[in-house]
């Protein structure tokens, strides 16, 4: 039974981590979502409906668990028995510091090897941050997120129905 571990901030999901989240889960027998309750970021949403919108997003995945985690990302994965950490590559510019974790991941435990998904092109620009700057300035942005997750942005943001 292969385990991986899929962390992130999740601010909300993305068409992107959709894309990421599917291709990852037909490689490993269980995909643990981890959405990181301890970012240093102030999130738009909490870590609780960052949760359940993954989850609403999802619905039609099986062999797939979202859950929330604090502290140490290699303690966390040991402790679910999990043998890589799953993260997406969008461009150069998330290649050092996602290179950096992962060697930093390594170092703390000498088994917990990263695998990188590369995006798919027409997910490369999209980002939970752009995202939600795109929606606060009233560009459409219902093709780049999850119906659910639209919804969400919404009502967080006190938009109208378009
Ligand atoms: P973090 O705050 O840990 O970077 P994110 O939620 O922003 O969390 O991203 C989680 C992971 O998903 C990261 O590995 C990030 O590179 C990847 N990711 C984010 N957006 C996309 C996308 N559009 N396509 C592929 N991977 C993505």
């Amino acid at each position: 039974m292969r385990t991986a571990i899929y962390p992130g901030s999740f601010d909300p999901v993305t068409n992107g981590h959709v894309d990421v989240i599917r291709r990852a889960a037909l490689l490993f027998d269980r995909l643990v979502i981890a959405v990181a309750a301890n970012s240093e970021k102030s999130p738009l949403f909490s870590t609780e409906k960052r949760v359940r919108l993954i989850q609403e997003s999802l619905a039609d995945l099986p062999g797939v668990e979202v859950t929330t985690f604090q502290g140490l990302l290699v303690d966390f994965a040991r402790a679910q028995g999990a043998a890589a950490i799953v993260r997406g590559l969008r461009a150069v510019t998330d290649f050092e510091y996602e290179f950096q974790m992962a060697l930093m991941n390594r170092t703390l435990d000498g088994h917990m090897e990263t695998v990188f998904l590369a995006a798919r092109e027409e997910y490369t620009y999209l980002s939970s941050r752009i995202i939600k700057e795109v929606a606060r300035l009233g560009g459409g942005f219902g093709r780049f997120v999850p119906p659910p997750v639209e919804a969400a942005l919404r009502e967080a943001l006190g938009l109208r129905e378009s």
